[in-house]
């Protein structure tokens, strides 16, 4: 736990938030500020400050099953969705605690802007 860290506290539920899927590493809630219909957050539990900081083989292994069940419980496998992860100042980052965004509901340009 990262003191001042926002996702931290909504993993520790000092922010109660409703978690559309968790397990025992991660859990998955709606973004503030939805870019799409659907636009979830998927975290660790942990304080991971970026995607480069992600070294513990159960937690990599275990953020793409998450993925998986969260997009499973979203009901977003059939029509498709997009799954980013923002890496620091070039990459849009904005809270440093690793988070995939899960966006569905709408088609998705290619490139991003
Ligand atoms: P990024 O720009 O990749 O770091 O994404 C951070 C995301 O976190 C943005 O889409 C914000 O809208 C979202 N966000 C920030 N604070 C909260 C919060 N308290 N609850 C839900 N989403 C948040």
């Amino acid at each position: 736990m990262s003191e001042n860290c926002i996702f931290c506290k909504i993993a520790s539920k000092q922010i109660p938030v409703e978690a559309l899927y968790e397990d025992d590493n991660f859990i998955a809630f709606r973004d503030l500020a939805p870019q799409a219909p659907v636009h979830v957050l998927l975290i660790p539990k942990v304080h991971i400050e970026t995607i480069m900081e992600l070294s513990d083989p159960e937690l990599m292994a275990g953020s793409i099953k998450a993925v998986q069940a969260t997009a499973k419980a979203l009901n977003l496998v059939e029509e498709g969705f997009r799954t980013v992860i923002n890496c620091r100042e070039n990459g849009g980052q904005t809270v440093y605690h690793l988070h995939f965004h899960l966006l569905g509901g709408r088609f998705m340009q290619w490139p991003p802007g």
